[in-house]
């Protein structure tokens, strides 16, 4: 049986985000710089029972498929610090109802990773790439890891799984490097996408900056861009492209945008909160239920009946986690 699952105001939910760990092995400057939250520095992490196991999160996302959701991102904190990723991918994607399982990540130990990865059943991964250059790298994201990340997404290539690159563009700190990033997207078949500084966690203390001066410079550079048509799976971004390119560029206007009245999309944090916006505080507690021992059959009525509070809009920020707590 093929379920659809939609909101009180008709919107059809089908994309499930997990975080699955808080950890990160970065420190992005706009989502968790060294100095967060913690004064002796550092931030601080769940204890690791509070985080839900691999065997948890296949239930829940079994629950969810049953209600109706088809795509599964993985993310965090970086999904990479989990030991038992291969295991959880695996046992998703194992489920009949789900088309996609996908991963956000930011590439470092993806390299060793990706094929055990892609042979487990993940069909797709974003890397998260805010320079090319090292020194740039370890500016933003406050850790030297720049060569890692892009064996990471060299490996990806390699691997043939499909690839998008995202860039948060920071004023005044990458803005040399938008042409090299876009220009991955001249060479190879992958998607490099600009997203608007979001006004979450540290990312309020940087403007965003518009995707009109962006698509200005690139246009400078590589000639006028063409709008691809949109097509399924590219969510909330403009996509275009240019006969010489082999792959796409695409703009995400996180802040300025007009696509509350199209989500699709749920998330459930690390600890097993479910969000049913970004931008809105948590809807209800999945391991709650899960360690109360209730069935995936109980958990997809609750979901359903959850789902139907979607808040209409995200248009004001009420979220005071940063976005490593919630699950980016
Ligand atoms: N660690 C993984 C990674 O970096 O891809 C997954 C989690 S991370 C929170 C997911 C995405 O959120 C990354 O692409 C990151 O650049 C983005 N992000 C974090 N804080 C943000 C903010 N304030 N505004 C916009 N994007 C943000
Ligand atoms: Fe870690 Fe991703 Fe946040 Fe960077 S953006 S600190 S890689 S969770």
């Amino acid at each position: 049986m093929s379920e659809t699952l939609t909101d009180s105001r008709g919107r059809v939910i089908d994309y499930l985000r997990i975080s699955v760990t808080d950890r990160c092995n970065l420190r992005c400057m706009y989502c968790m710089p060294e100095s967060s939250e913690n004064p002796d520095g550092g931030p601080v992490f769940l204890p690791q029972e509070e985080l839900l196991t691999a065997g948890e999160w296949i239930t829940f996302a079994r629950a969810a498929s049953m209600a109706g959701i088809r795509k599964i991102r993985l993310t965090g904190g970086e999904p990479l610090m989990r030991p038992d990723l291969t295991e959880l991918v695996r046992g998703i994607a194992a489920l009949p109802q789900v088309e996609q399982v996908v991963m956000t990540t930011n590439g470092v130990g993806l390299a060793g990773k990706i094929r055990e990865l892609k042979e487990a059943g993940l069909s797709g991964v974003n890397i998260s790439l805010d320079s090319l250059e090292t020194e740039g790298y370890r500016r933003i994201a406050g850790r030297d890891r720049c060569r890692e990340a892009l064996e990471g997404l060299s490996a990806c290539l390699e691997a043939q799984i499909p690839v998008k690159i995202n860039c948060v563009p920071v004023g005044g700190i990458n803005d040399s490097q938008w042409l090299s990033l876009a220009a991955l997207a001249k060479t190879y078949p992958v998607q490099v996408r600009f997203i608007e500084m979001m006004p979450i966690g540290e990312g309020k203390d940087f403007p965003p900056i518009d995707s009109g001066q962006i698509r200005e410079t690139l246009e400078q550079a590589f000639g006028p861009l063409f709008p691809v048509s949109h097509q399924a799976g590219q969510g909330p971004a403009e996509v275009f492209t240019r006969p010489d390119f082999a792959g796409s560029i695409g703009f995400i206007q996180a802040v300025q945008h007009g696509f509350c009245s199209t989500c699709n999309r749920i998330r459930a944090t690390a600890e097993g909160k479910i969000k049913l916006c970004l931008h809105h505080p948590v809807n209800g507690d999945v391991r709650e239920l899960i360690r109360a021992g209730k069935t995936p059959e109980e958990l997809c009525s609750w979901l359903t009946r959850l789902v139907q509070a979607k808040p209409a809009d995200g248009y004001h920020t009420d979220e005071s986690r940063p976005m490593w707590r919630i699950g980016g």
